[in-house]
């Protein structure tokens, strides 16, 4: 395969794009002058060097926002939610994406911590490209539940199958623990994703957050 379709192939892959817009974007980068690839081609490269995923939130942050330490060849990397002593330890809201870990903090109405998912658990046997990580909130979780800090669990999850389904896993998983789950009340009409949520509509989803 050549550099255009190889090109058109690596578009694909993100998300909701198909192979026309694909194809549209490698013609743009062609239409584009030098310095603008340059930056485009040096701005991806640091990408990865600049921005850290936290190891409690699995939030991604700008490496300058929190505290990266190096001992021993062990890298801890903490985001600037998760090291602010001004937040409460007694919640814990788990968000699907970093996208809507965004929303909620642009809308100035929570102050507990969080867990970004990664994804969400598909009711359908269909691959799944994004894996929720699981195995990851158990350990939240559970360090939570150790500290004897943390009181509730809020989930946040869109309001669709996916959505739906998945808080219904998680409320399961989640029983073993001595914490209440709650789920982000309906004021987020069906099919809403939390990304594109007003303040207004957060606030009364986590107003009217319900245990049921
Ligand atoms: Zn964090």
């Amino acid at each position: 395969m050549d550099t255009f379709n190889k090109l058109i192939e690596l578009f694909r892959r993100f998300p909701g794009i198909g192979p026309r817009q694909a194809k549209r974007f490698v013609y743009f980068l062609l239409s584009g002058d030098k310095p603008f690839l340059e930056g485009l081609v040096s701005m991806i490269s640091a990408l990865k060097r600049e921005i850290t995923q936290c190891q409690e939130c699995f939030h991604f942050f700008g490496s300058s926002l929190g505290i990266v330490k190096s001992a021993h060849e062990q890298v801890t990397a903490l985001c600037h939610i998760c090291t602010d002593k001004n937040r409460g330890d007694e919640e814990l809201m788990v968000v699907a994406k970093d996208i809507d870990l965004e929303a909620m903090e642009k809308s100035n109405t929570y102050r507990g911590r969080y867990f970004v998912l990664g994804g969400l658990i598909s009711p359908m046997e269909r691959r799944n490209p994004d894996k929720p990580r699981l195995r990851e909130l158990q350990i939240r979780v559970g360090k939570g539940v150790k500290s004897g800090m943390l009181k509730e669990i809020i989930l946040a999850l869109s309001a669709n199958p996916d959505g739906e389904h998945t808080s219904d896993e998680l409320k399961r998983m989640l029983s073993e623990f001595p914490v209440k789950v709650s789920i982000l009340g309906r004021g987020l009409s069906t099919g809403s994703e939390l990304e594109y949520a007003d303040k207004e509509t957060l606030k009364s989803a986590l107003k009217n957050r319900s245990t049921s």
